[in-house]
């Protein structure tokens, strides 16, 4: 058994760095090529096209058939030129991933020749039925059909030879099954409620657009030792192994000079990455070896999803050119870092704003702090949803582990600006303030310094952090399709953006000035946001108990935690604003239930399998090594001298055998409460007895695995261990 490990480790030695020549050194000259951008359509659409395209993109409306069917001329001729011979519509389902089904442009045509067709039809709408996804119980069989339809926003771009369409996917009675259409709703509210509040600063603001910038870790592992590791190629973490002497603690992968045949690697999902107009720049080694970032420049949400999907889903493929596998799981080993996908998030206008950066002059920073305040409140009131949002089988293995943030979302604002909220508490009164009293303030607010980015003492350890220009949230786990918590993380900022407007108007009615309402507003939501600001600690102990103290959420249980979607807060703000129906938001409940249930039960399974047909053999041989050991003792040196030399051989089977028999039992254990858990019907019940019953062994089992790897002879291990995981490439 151990043939296969060994094997894997040779070929890992006799890898090359694979070397490939991007299209020009330049890259600006290929950016984009495979991307059916504006610049193209200009190129490729009639006049009239064009601008209803154009228009659509800036409306956030979609196309008329007819209006489709001229689009779809340009984008078939561009598209077969460029090499595509078919065409999908790509979405993002329920799961971690994307999906793609091919239709060739190949049709017959009248006389019986193959003609090459595209239709505007088919460009807008399509019927992929893809019912097999999850659904949360909103489709059944007999109605199983979805429908996918072109989001204009994002553009159409060409993988290979496949035209990619980027679409929502909804069922046939119009209910939402993917991330992409709540997310374009999301951001539509939002637009709204931040326009409405930009016009008390600004009257020629018309459209606010909220930006994000994902920084994604990654772990590689070469592809004969993943393959040497079932658990990896089945369940993208690791579910035994002891750890490595020496791993993270000298820090000295982190920014470390990048390895050559990683360097290779990444040069080359970049220029993919360009190709498809993904504006990746930053790159680096993490803290944990053969850890790694990459990060692009920030985009609009909506688009930058799209770009993060599709950027890990060129890694994969591009990897395996390289004969590595990127592991996006965010806990892939136990005891080092896990991987995140940071969050940059902001807020922008269409006159060049960013509404989260402090301006040059009292009005600009008037207008940051309100946006500031709000998102504060937002985060404050709605901390149940946004921690829903990001909490499932894979994160909970990270958040609250090694340099994770902890699973209590509170917010972190620097000293600088935490000073300033509070004097704008202890100046702001309810009496009519004095011309001498609003100068000060204003004069107060002007001072912000322009480039907070300096004064920011960053907290790395906040989950929600205020970084300068933009709020990072860091609990996002890196497998996850961030469309979730942008769904929530931008539902809830509308939705108190909203409520902002309402107070600040009340208050205007009964006779103050603006500035005075929006002032008394701001007070009010920083005092009632006190407990979701933190600048400590947030990996000590005494955060934890301190946010109990002031009533922050810190379920435990991810079932628990994805329940509280379901709470009033999370139906005024998802279901209130139209984002999700009642039964939209019940089923996305139902489907996270079944992916955790199903997550545990694959690792459960896995573990069995491997516990009882790779490593309990294997410490069966290593243990009949030893008794004939013993017994060759006894024979050679007779009963008196023997006691003394076999002492040590004997306590070795017993310890042996103890981990023998506890893993058997844990198994046998584990099997049974399957069995039990499985008979429970109701989804949420059966989600929480698999958490609470299924999964301790998980950690238990692998314990006596783990001990048993450090007393069996490393010559009959089956398993790459975590030093060659984490050290050959
Ligand atoms: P760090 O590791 O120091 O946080 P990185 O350079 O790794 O920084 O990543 C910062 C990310 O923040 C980049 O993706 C960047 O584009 C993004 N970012 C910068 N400004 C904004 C903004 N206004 N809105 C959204 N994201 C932003
Ligand atoms: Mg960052």
């Amino acid at each position: 058994m151990a043939e296969l490990r060994f094997s894997a480790l040779k070929e890992v030695f006799k890898r090359e760095p694979v070397v490939t020549v991007p299209p020009s050194k330049d890259i600006s000259k290929y950016f984009g090529s495979h991307v059916f951008n504006l610049h193209k359509m200009e190129h490729y659409l009639s006049q009239e096209a064009f601008r209803v395209v154009k228009k659509a993109i800036t409306d956030g409306k979609s196309l008329t058939r007819i209006e489709a069917q001229q689009v779809a001329i340009g984008l078939k001729a561009w598209a077969i030129e460029n090499g595509a011979t078919h065409f999908t519509h790509w979405f993002h389902p329920l799961t971690d991933g994307t999906a793609e089904k091919h239709d060739g442009f190949l049709e017959m045509g009248d006389n019986g020749h193959m003609v090459e067709n595209f239709s505007g039809d088919v460009l807008v709408q399509s019927e992929p039925d893809a019912s097999s996804f999850p659904s949360g119980g909103i489709r059944n069989t007999f109605e199983a059909r979805g429908y996918t339809a072109w989001d204009v926003s994002s553009p159409v771009f060409i993988v290979g030879t496949t035209l990619c369409i980027p679409t929502i996917f909804v069922s046939y009675t119009g209910e939402a099954l993917d991330y992409k259409a709540p997310l374009l709703k999301a951001l539509s509210e939002l637009d709204k409620a931040a326009v409405e509040v930009c016009q008390y600063f600004d009257k020629d603001v018309n459209k606010v657009f909220a930006t994000l910038g994902l920084e994604q870790e990654y772990f590689l592992v070469d592809e004969a030792l993943y393959y040497a590791r079932p658990d990896l190629s089945l369940a993208e973490r690791t579910l035994m192994g002891h750890q490595s002497s020496k791993d993270q603690q000298l820090s000295d992968h982190y920014f470390g000079s990048i390895p050559e045949r990683v360097m290779c690697f990444i040069r080359d999902f970049e220029c993919e990455a360009y190709k498809l107009g993904i504006p990746v720049k930053t790159r680096h080694n993490e803290v944990a070896p053969n850890q790694f970032e990459c990060a692009p420049i920030h985009e609009e949400v909506n688009l930058a999803v799209d770009h993060n999907q599709l950027l890990m889903d060129v890694m994969r493929r591009i990897a395996r050119k390289h004969k590595f596998r990127v592991l996006f799981h965010e806990k892939p080993f136990a005891g080092i870092n896990g991987s995140g996908k940071h969050n940059n998030w902001s807020l922008s206008t269409n006159t060049g704003v960013n509404l989260l950066s402090p301006g040059k002059n009292p009005k600009s920073n008037l207008q940051f702090l309100t946006f500031l305040v709000n998102v504060i409140k937002a985060v404050n009131d709605s901390n149940e949803i946004i921690r829903a949002s990001v909490m499932n089988e894979s994160n909970s293995y990270r958040l609250g582990g090694h340099e994770a943030p902890p699973a209590i979302i509170s917010v972190f604002l620097g000293t600088y600006l935490t000073n300033m909220l509070e004097d704008i508490v202890s100046r702001v009164t309810d009496k009519k303030m004095t011309p001498a009293e609003k100068t000060e303030l204003k004069l107060g607010i002007g001072k912000i310094p322009e480039i907070l980015l300096d004064n920011t003492d960053r907290n790395r350890t906040s989950p929600f952090a205020f970084t300068g220009n933009r709020f990072e949230f860091r609990a996002v786990g890196s497998s996850a399709n961030c469309g979730a918590a942008m769904i929530a993380l931008n539902a809830a900022v509308a939705n108190q953006l909203k409520n902002f407007k309402k107070e600040v108007e009340n208050i205007i009615k009964k006779g103050r000035n603006k500035d005075e309402a929006i002032f008394q507003v701001i007070k009010k939501y920083i005092i009632e946001s006190r407990k979701v600001l933190f600048e400590g600690d947030n990996y000590s102990k005494e955060w934890h108990a301190e946010a109990e103290k002031r009533g922050l959420c810190n379920l435990k249980g991810v079932p628990e935690s994805i329940k509280c979607y379901l709470n009033p807060n999370g139906k005024e703000v998802l279901v209130g604003s139209g984002i999700f129906s009642e039964k939209e938001l019940e089923s996305r409940c139902e489907v996270e239930y079944e992916k955790f249930t199903k997550k545990v039960q694959i690792e459960a399974r896995v573990l069995g399998d491997l516990a009882i047909n790779h490593i309990i053999p294997t410490a069966i041989r290593y243990m009949s090594t030893l008794l004939d050991n013993v017994k060759g003792l006894k024979e050679v040196f007779g009963d008196g001298e023997y006691e003394k030399m076999a002492l040590i051989h004997k306590e070795m089977i017993t310890t042996i055998s103890d981990h023998i028999s506890q893993i058997e039992k844990g198994v046998n254990q584990m099997v049974e409460e399957r069995k039990k858990a499985n008979v429970i019907e109701d989804s949420y019940k059966k989600s929480v007895t698999y958490e609470k019953k299924v999964k301790p062994y998980l950690q238990e089992i692998r314990y006596h695995i783990d001990k048993l790897e450090l007393i069996v002879d490393d010559e009959i291990w089956p398993l790459p261990k975590y030093r060659e995981l984490l050290f050959t490439r």
